[in-house]
């Protein structure tokens, strides 16, 4: 009997800390890594024809080089409010100033 119980003392001890790593991995992999990119407009929010455009334009909320961000597109025009989300001319609707796609064209001075 009192083996039976040390037995299932040692099962639940290593249960909580099977879940004790669990919940430690857990939290590291979710742990912040860096700024988060605001989506801008929702593939759900927009129509099919915007979805396809942005999908064929290879549009990205964050741009791979930010150099070449939507802030920097000729054809973005800032959010009010210092808002991270603008327009582009191109997809008739919002985006996000980390933003880029493959029309990206430098904003001229
Ligand atoms: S054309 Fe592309 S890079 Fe330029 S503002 Fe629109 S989404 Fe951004």
């Amino acid at each position: 009997m009192s083996e039976l119980g040390l037995s299932r003392r040692r099962v639940l001890g290593r249960g909580l800390q099977f879940s004790g790593l669990g919940l430690a991995t857990w939290a590291l992999s979710s742990c912040d890594q860096g700024p988060k990119v605001v989506a801008c407009a929702g593939p759900n929010n927009l129509t099919f024809s915007e979805n396809s455009l942005r999908q064929a334009s290879h549009y990205v909320e964050e741009a791979p080089d930010p150099a070449k961000n939507c802030t920097g597109c000729g054809f973005f025009t800032a959010g009010e409010g210092g808002s991270n989300c603008g327009k582009c001319e191109i997809f008739l609707g919002p985006v996000n100033a980390r933003g880029h796609c493959d029309s990206w064209a430098a904003k001229k001075a």
